[in-house]
């Protein structure tokens, strides 16, 4: 029990006691008062009129004295009794409101009551350290709330049983604990730390199984009285999402963080709003021929025009919208929006369409992409479904089974950014895609170096065994256009050609296709180079 607990009841008992002989006084005083009512104020003789009897005043008045000290001590006993009952259930309630039932740690509230108090009194600095359990969630789904719970209360007794007793620790979230340190001195940070790591990630006992939980912990320092307890726990949880981002134990926190956060705070809400209002439109980069220099399609590229920053690139707010679960609604936004303009397109020409591997997860996913092309009015085998190897390698059961739907409908499956993931070729053979674009960064790298070289040659020798079409990404000098070729790619896509153009461009583009002054230069030099294996402006 802590002291202001402990000094609470002290007084709370010194008041009942003090209660107690005052009861005591009063009924004795009024035992007192009876018989000089009775015994000399003719009390007794009234009485008797009453009554019709002769009563024994003496004897009356033993009865009445003994009732009443019978009367006062069964009171007293009373009292004592319920009082006891008063301080449990108040001392019960007190530990309700300041402890964690699951693992009988401090809580949050009474972290905060005990941090702010040494904030404002001590003369020293201090360290917050925030221990969070990595991928508890995944837990959850495992060994559901009961087995959870036995997690966290072996966890519990472990931080309880490690911590030093001058320090104040307690838990502060589902998953997070929270431990503060005097001083700032970073090397006893880092130890103490270590240890809770050490103690956290010993086996846990679920049920009949072990488990091992890891966990990450952001530190942040603190001078004195500079910051409430919730900007403390606030900055340590942002140093603690760096340190599970990078995958490290530890991170001290940095005010640059802070700011990186709040602008992605920031961006955040703009994105909501953006999504909102159908602020997020598609512009399109045309894939063209390589060999007749003609557009065959035109890839959806998300383009974001936001009010203050002007116009952001995808790469910014994709993953966002992955990290905050919109990107099932942006991406149909996205793709409806597509749907629709390329159905005014000439027939001959696709449209290539990104799904982020989150989609593929979805179970609904092929047949919502086949119900939207169906309500715009575009031929699913005027869809080309880019799909990045990322996806592939996160859930091979769900995107292959997203894939057959969609190829069985008629929708040519496209290998995005190829070579920039770890699918294996067990994986390429057995998902049958029709078509596979090399990344940019190999397409900017011919005639750098052999080992690009190697790369390229190996892909198209792929490419060649599995039947697959390829397109080369990031052309942006016709000396890449022509070495792309000569290895083997089909198609070409880049700033050589055209960047992305909104919607209302495209047809113009097309009008400009095939433009003289991307015709193939050197097609002889092309063709004997490819005759002897060497593209010209390659590495020898
Ligand atoms: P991506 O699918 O690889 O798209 C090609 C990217 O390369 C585009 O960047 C394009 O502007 C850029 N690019 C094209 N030609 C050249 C070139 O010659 N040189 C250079 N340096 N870059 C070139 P962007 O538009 O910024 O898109 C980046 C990525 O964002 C895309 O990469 C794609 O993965 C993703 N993305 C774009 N739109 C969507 C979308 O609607 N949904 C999803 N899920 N992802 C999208
Ligand atoms: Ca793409
Ligand atoms: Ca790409």
């Amino acid at each position: 029990m802590n002291k202001a607990l402990k000094r609470f009841f002290a007084i709370d008992l010194s008041n009942a006691i003090f209660r107690e002989v005052t009861d005591a006084l009063v009924i004795f005083s009024m035992s007192f008062v009876t018989y000089f009512v009775f015994a000399e104020w003719g009390g007794l003789s009234i009485l008797q009129n009453v009554l019709h009897r002769e009563i024994k005043a003496p004897s009356l008045l033993y009865f009445c004295g003994a009732a009443l000290v019978v009367f006062s001590v069964r009171r007293i006993g009373d009292q004592r009794r319920e009082r006891a009952k008063r301080v449990a259930a108040e001392q019960n309630a007190y530990l309700a409101s300041t402890r964690d039932p699951l693992t009988q740690l401090p809580n949050r509230r009474q972290f905060q009551i005990q941090v702010s108090t040494a904030l404002k009194n001590s003369k020293n600095p201090m360290s917050v350290l925030l221990l969070g359990l990595n991928h508890f969630g995944k837990l959850n789904e495992v060994y559901g709330h009961l087995g959870c719970d036995e997690a966290l209360s072996q966890i519990g007794s472990r931080i309880r049983d490690g911590a030093h007793s001058s320090e104040v620790f307690a838990r502060v979230g589902d998953d997070e604990f929270a431990l503060c340190l005097a001083g700032t001195d970073a090397e006893n940070a880092l130890r103490v730390a270590g240890t809770l790591l050490e103690a956290v990630k010993k086996p846990v006992q679920i049920g009949i199984e072990l488990q091992s939980i890891s966990a990450s912990i952001g530190i942040v320092q603190v001078g004195r009285g500079h910051a409430t307890v919730d900007e403390l726990l606030r900055c340590a949880h942002v140093a603690l999402s760096r340190a599970r981002n990078a995958q490290l134990d530890c991170c001290f926190f940095d005010p640059k963080m802070d700011a990186h956060v709040r602008t992605r705070a920031l961006l955040e809400k703009d994105l909501r709003e953006a999504i909102g209002s159908h602020g997020i439109r598609p512009h399109y980069q045309p894939i063209v021929d390589l060999k007749t220099r003609r557009i065959v399609s035109f890839e959806s590229l998300a383009r974001w025009q936001h009010p203050m920053n002007g116009l952001i690139a995808p790469n910014t707010f994709i993953p966002l919208a992955e990290e905050l679960g919109l990107i099932h609604v942006l991406s149909a936004q996205l793709f409806r929006h597509s749907c629709r303009d390329a159905a005014n397109w000439p027939e001959s020409i696709s449209l290539s369409f990104n799904f982020s591997p989150t989609q593929l997860s979805d179970k609904n996913f092929a047949q919502d992409v086949l119900t939207i092309l169906d309500d715009a009015g575009l031929a699913p085998d005027r869809l080309e479904a880019e799909i990045t190897e990322s996806a592939i390698v996160s859930d091979f059961e769900a995107t292959r089974h997203a894939i057959q739907t969609l190829r069985n409908a008629g929708v040519r499956i496209v290998i995005d950014d190829f070579g920039t993931g770890y699918s294996g070729l067990s994986q390429l053979y057995e998902l049958r895609f029709d078509k596979l674009k090399v990344d940019k960064r190999f397409i900017q790298e011919i005639g750098k170096s052999s080992e690009n070289d190697i790369f390229m040659r190996a892909i198209f020798g792929l490419c060649k065994g599995l039947d697959l079409r390829v397109t080369a990404e990031g052309i942006e000098n016709v000396a890449q256009a022509d070495a792309a070729f000569a290895y083997g790619a089909h198609q070409g896509q880049g700033f050589l050609f055209s960047k992305a153009v909104p919607a209302d461009a495209v047809s113009q583009l097309l009008i400009d296709f095939p433009r003289a002054d991307l015709e193939r230069k050197n097609t002889l030099a092309t063709l004997s180079a490819r005759k002897s294996g060497t593209p010209r402006g390659m590495v020898t």
